[in-house]
């Protein structure tokens, strides 16, 4: 068996037989969201069949089973990512809901003040943008963005001026879900605290590729989605550094967050459960960790390997058609964008449904981005573990195809 055997992974996900518009289905668009192999879908429906309950608070047995399995799918997560303890996972339901947790928590905690400063990147999606404005306008600081090159790569003198003393939070996407630009991440969240800075990662891009060791990269914050790794959709994961999280007051009020409730006050509970309120997606913890189990009996090595001999023959084949424009570096990661000269990506990205290729097309939230490089938005193909040689030569054909029909 080889090595890496793709019609062996790409019969363990039942929806990619199904055809659409009468053609076989390739899915391009899994920076958006990945398919689910039987693994995770067995995972969740064991959790529904055989041991459904409500968690931590009953004493019945299947309270229990489901208790035990909830917090071993937070081991999961915690070994996945080298976290020292596993009450420094957060589960949440996304990396949105992660980064607003942290972004909220900071604004409630006076953690900011006028004059003080948060750095974030020209490539971030509007996830990683808009809750630091939030803050901004709650607590008066004021938010600076690294610019980036025109092959897509961040500006790292303009980095290096940027960073001051009055920069509070760094703010960076690991992988940038628009261009697939991999940024210098350790490097960029050791200069940060040098500074004083509290660091934190979108990683919603880097999980599904990349091995991730928060010690090694010393941040401390972490941010992924589960959907994006094999996941179920509706669970996600804050990594926090337990001396930061616990400095920090909670977010929502509610069951599970508390320690005692009476109408005098309340105390808190502790991590992690200060910041999980009320009844968790407890199947999609026990998914996610399914699904990261499966990742790691293919490796995260051999999968990255695939994935980038993919887009590498994606970038070749495309970029030898007419009036092609790649944005982004050539050792871009996971996602492809492009552009036909004279041709809306939206036209183009119809047609391609119609031949049955699911691409991304638009700005992928990431407006500021699309508004630097002067486009309205871009065509996206994004990589996975079960896409192969034949569908980047189909895709290549059907790009050719359109152009023709749109000119
Ligand atoms: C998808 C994505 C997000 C948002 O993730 P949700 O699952 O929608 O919360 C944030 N940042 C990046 C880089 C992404 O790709």
């Amino acid at each position: 068996m080889p090595a890496f055997d793709v019609a062996a992974i790409r019969a363990q996900f039942p929806i990619l037989s199904r055809e659409v518009h009468g053609k076989p289905l390739v899915y391009l668009d899994n920076a958006a969201t990945a398919h689910k192999p039987l693994a995770v879908l067995d995972a969740s429906r064991r959790y529904y069949e055989e041991i459904n309950a409500n968690i931590h608070r009953g004493t019945h047995h299947l309270s229990q089973l489901a208790t035990i399995a909830h917090e071993e799918a937070r081991l999961t997560v915690a070994r996945h990512l080298n976290s020292p303890t596993p009450d420094e996972i957060i589960f949440t339901s996304g990396t949105t809901d992660s980064i607003n947790l942290v972004a909220s928590i900071l604004g409630r905690a006076g953690r900011l003040k006028p004059g003080d400063e948060i750095l974030l990147s020209h490539l971030e999606h509007h996830s990683n943008i808009v809750p630091w404005q939030m803050l901004c306008e709650r607590s008066g600081a004021t938010l600076h963005v690294i610019p980036v090159h025109d092959d897509g790569t961040l500006d790292l003198p303009a980095f290096h001026r940027l960073l001051t003393e009055r920069t509070r939070v760094l703010a960076l996407t690991h992988i940038s879900n628009a261009f697939g630009t991999v940024n210098p991440v350790r490097e960029l969240v050791a200069a940060a605290k040098q500074v004083g800075a509290l660091t934190l990662l979108d990683g919603a891009q880097a999980a599904p590729h990349l091995p991730i060791d928060v010690q090694d990269l010393d941040v401390d914050f972490y941010a992924f989605s589960g959907h994006k790794v094999y996941a179920p959709t509706g669970i996600g994961v804050l990594y926090g550094r337990y001396k930061i999280l616990d400095s920090l007051p909670p977010w929502r009020g509610g069951g599970e967050m508390i320690k005692k409730v009476s109408f005098s006050g309340t105390t808190y509970n502790n991590l992690p459960f200060r910041y999980e309120a009320g009844t968790p997606n407890i199947e999609g913890a026990i998914g996610l960790a399914a699904a990261l189990d499966w990742i790691n009996r293919i490796g995260l090595d051999a999968l990255h390997q695939h994935e980038q001999s993919l887009i590498r023959q994606a970038a070749a084949a495309l970029s030898a058609l007419d009036g092609l424009r790649l944005y982004g570096p050539s050792d871009r990661a996971a996602s492809l964008s492009f552009n036909i000269d004279g041709i809306h990506h939206y036209d183009l990205g119809t047609l391609l449904d119609q031949m049955g290729i699911a691409v991304r097309t638009g700005h992928h939230c990431c407006q500021p981005l699309m508004e630097r490089f002067g486009v309205t938005g871009t065509i996206r193909a994004s990589f996975a573990a079960y896409n192969t040689t034949d569908e980047v030569i189909q895709l290549a054909a059907a790009v050719k195809k359109a152009a023709a029909m749109l000119r």
